[in-house]
């Protein structure tokens, strides 16, 4: 027989343990940020923030305009890919000169730079000298960019997260390590191209 307050201590008990457990679900399942894309919708690229405007215009792709992101009317059925594009665009044009500061401190000669969807991955780097950077990235404010661009080229000279990786990047990036841990806690609260599915 349960004793009374033995119970409630175990009812007490088993509450804490449920708690703890949908909190850890929580965080697991945490959903993706999701846009709409509806006027004032806000996007952010480069740090800084940036309503949407839906427009009536017959242009074919998104444009930042008077601190405005213009999204042509008939582009918004399309989805995401609109909005992707020009961040990958925009995104290419904005670091183009920063990889080639940061490949003449490290001493690298990249071939191509290329910014598309990385899924998980902030960037990668092939054998070959080919950087990719993820369009998802251009959302970080600039010293966070530039810690992933750095990162990338320093691969270059040191495939692997070696103790060598760490030292090539230290000696271009002093300070990498607090932009690593920054892009770790800002970088899951980014967009990654989910578009709130309007149920009517
Ligand atoms: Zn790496």
């Amino acid at each position: 027989m349960w004793r009374l307050k033995s119970l409630q201590e175990f009812l007490e008990s088993k509450r804490n343990w449920i708690y703890t457990k949908l909190a850890a679900n929580e965080e697991l399942h945490r959903r993706p940020v999701e846009k709409e894309l509806v006027d004032g919708e806000s996007f952010v690229y480069l740090g800084r923030n940036y309503r949407l405007q839906i427009v009536d215009e017959s242009s074919n792709s998104v444009r930042l305009v008077g601190g405005r992101l213009r999204l042509p009317a008939q582009l918004a059925d399309i989805g995401r890919t609109p909005l992707t594009d020009w961040y990958r665009v925009s995104g290419r044009a904005w670091v183009a000169p920063k990889a080639r500061d940061w490949s003449e401190r490290l001493r690298v000669h990249p071939g191509t730079i290329e910014v598309t969807d990385l899924g998980r991955k902030w960037g990668s780097a092939t054998p070959g000298g080919n950087v990719r950077l993820h369009w998802a990235a251009f959302q970080l404010s600039p010293v966070l960019i530039d810690y992933v661009v750095a990162h990338e080229l320093a691969h270059l000279r040191e495939p692997h997260h070696g103790p060598a990786f760490w030292q090539v990047l230290g000696r271009a990036l002093p300070d990498f390590a607090e932009r690593k841990n920054l892009l770790a806690r800002v970088g899951a609260n980014l967009w990654f191209g989910e578009i709130a599915v309007n149920h009517k």
